[in-house]
């Protein structure tokens, strides 16, 4: 039985409920929702019923509890988040500007989840995993990073698989030893998933084609390609898909990237063929946008399978 690991940030979102360019004045609010790239994506992994684990660390406070108690009700092994008692919850307000970019505001390096590092704790959970999900907006602090290279490292060592997910903000690019642990993390990648133009992030090749042959040719295995309601594409050796995204009625982007993810992960590990996961994938990361509140619209099996059947695609 496969067991899914991914390290990084618990965060709660708050939400401006009117949309407007930032905090510069007092809006109404909606939260908090439990969020944070990793924890989005490991929560929609428990609830398609995988076995699966987070390592992160909260503050004793409603956000960090918030978090808690939805994962674990989701299915997720929460042994690896531990409670720093001085600590805060990391945090993320946003604002959904006019012409649908979002202003944020993070609390994420100096809150708890800043804090990440390995424990015995943490490290025996490590060797329960056989797959590392590796997120890019987990990258914040060198100790993060240091805790995902181990964890990639040993993952791999003991015969399991990595997917990396690069969802970058491109400042963190240019921070020291950046560009040399995302090669390191590349280099042991099986899937890699990006969204856009995050494709050429790592390749020399200025077109799709020949970027996703220069990084197969690197060893990655499989590589998908998030294309926001356009739906998505797959690449391996043999096989190249193409497939549109489900019509469904966009409330809130955030966390569909994250979604579709954890079902694309969860689905490739059981097995699936390719055309079969890509659905599984595209139908979850639709669901997300359905509902305000990053990790408010996972799905169960059950819900993606109604999804797909409903439009025909099953
Ligand atoms: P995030 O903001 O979470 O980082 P992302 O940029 O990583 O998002 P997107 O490409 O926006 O990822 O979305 C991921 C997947 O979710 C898409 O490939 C698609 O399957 C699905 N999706 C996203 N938006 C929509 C939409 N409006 N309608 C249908 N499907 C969508
Ligand atoms: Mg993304």
């Amino acid at each position: 039985m496969s067991k899914i690991l991914t390290i990084g940030e618990i965060l709660v979102e708050i939400i401006a409920t009117q949309r407007g360019d930032g905090f510069r004045e007092a809006v109404p609010l909606i939260g908090p929702f439990p969020s944070g790239a990793p924890a989005i994506f490991i929560d929609q992994v428990g609830k398609l019923g995988q076995e699966c684990a987070i390592i992160s660390r909260v503050g004793d406070d409603d956000f960090g509890w918030v978090n808690i108690d939805r994962l674990e009700a989701d299915g997720v092994d929460i042994s690896g988040i531990e409670i720093v008692p001085q600590g805060t919850t990391g945090s993320a307000f946003v604002r959904y500007r006019e012409d649908g970019s979002r202003a944020f505001v993070f609390n994420i390096r100096h809150s708890a989840c800043g804090t990440i590092e390995l424990s015995e704790n943490t490290l025996a959970l490590i060797d329960t995993c056989t797959h590392m999900h590796v997120m890019g907006t987990a990258l914040y602090a060198p100790s993060v990073v240091k805790s995902i290279l181990i964890a990639t490292e040993r993952v791999k060592a003991l015969g399991g698989t990595v997917s990396f997910d690069p969802n970058l903000r491109p400042e963190i690019l240019d921070a020291p030893g950046m560009r040399e642990a995302l090669q390191a993390v590349l280099a042991k990648t099986d899937l890699f998933m990006p969204s856009g133009e995050e494709l050429f992030l790592f390749a020399e090749a200025k077109t799709e084609k020949e970027a996703v042959a220069e990084l197969l040719a690197k060893g990655i295995k499989a590589i998908v390609i998030k294309r926001g309601d356009k739906g998505a594409s797959y690449f391996d050796k043999d096989t190249w898909l193409d497939q549109s995204g489900y019509k469904v009625e966009e409330v809130d982007p955030t966390g569909a990237g994250d979604c579709f993810g954890a079902a694309f992960v969860t689905f490739w590990l059981a097995g699936l063929e390719p055309a079969a996961v890509l659905r599984y994938a595209n139908a979850s990361g639709a669901r997300a946008v359905t509902k305000a509140g990053p990790m408010e619209g996972a799905s169960t099996r059950a819900e993606l399978d109604a999804l797909i059947q409903s439009q025909g695609n099953a």
